[in-house]
């Protein structure tokens, strides 16, 4: 195992129910920590920039326009393991289908206002951090 950063937002429907602290305490109790962070509002051209990965899903359109619909708040996550660990806590895409103690499972309402997102791979993870901090904003 190797410590790892990984790019977390929680999403608008996260914000919306001011359970913001309530998801950081479910990074901080996994020893995930929180070494940078900020709230913002996405443009949809911003939106449709970071999710360009999915441009050819039939829910491109919809999910861009959700995540440019409220307040994010964008964070870097850093520990061990942290992209497959955070990506663990999160729980399955869809909450119906998420574990028990997952986020998704306790907080997510749809497939797709499922509250929080997280990277995918390291290269995934470096695009995605780069994508809204730089290294200065970022405080291990
Ligand atoms: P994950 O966020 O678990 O990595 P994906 O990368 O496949 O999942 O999808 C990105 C986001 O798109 C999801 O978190 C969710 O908000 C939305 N999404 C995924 N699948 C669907 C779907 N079938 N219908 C609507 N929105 C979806
Ligand atoms: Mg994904």
């Amino acid at each position: 195992m190797a410590v790892e950063r990984t790019l977390s937002i929680i999403k608008p429907d996260a914000t919306a129910r001011d359970i913001t602290g309530k998801i950081n305490a479910k990074f901080e109790g996994v020893g995930l920590r929180v070494v940078a962070q900020k709230r913002i509002r996405l443009t949809l051209a911003q939106a449709q920039a970071f999710y360009e990965v999915h441009a050819e899903r039939s829910f491109y359109d919809e999910l861009c326009e959700y995540m440019a619909s409220g307040p994010v708040v964008v964070q870097v996550l850093e520990g061990e393991d942290a992209i497959s660990h955070h990506r663990e806590v999160m729980g399955a895409t869809n909450p119906a289908a998420a574990a028990e103690d997952t986020i998704r499972k306790e907080f997510g309402v749809t497939v797709q206002e499922n509250s929080v997102h997280g990277s995918d791979s390291p290269e995934t993870a470096a695009r995605e951090i780069g994508f809204f901090f730089s290294q200065v904003e970022i405080v291990g």
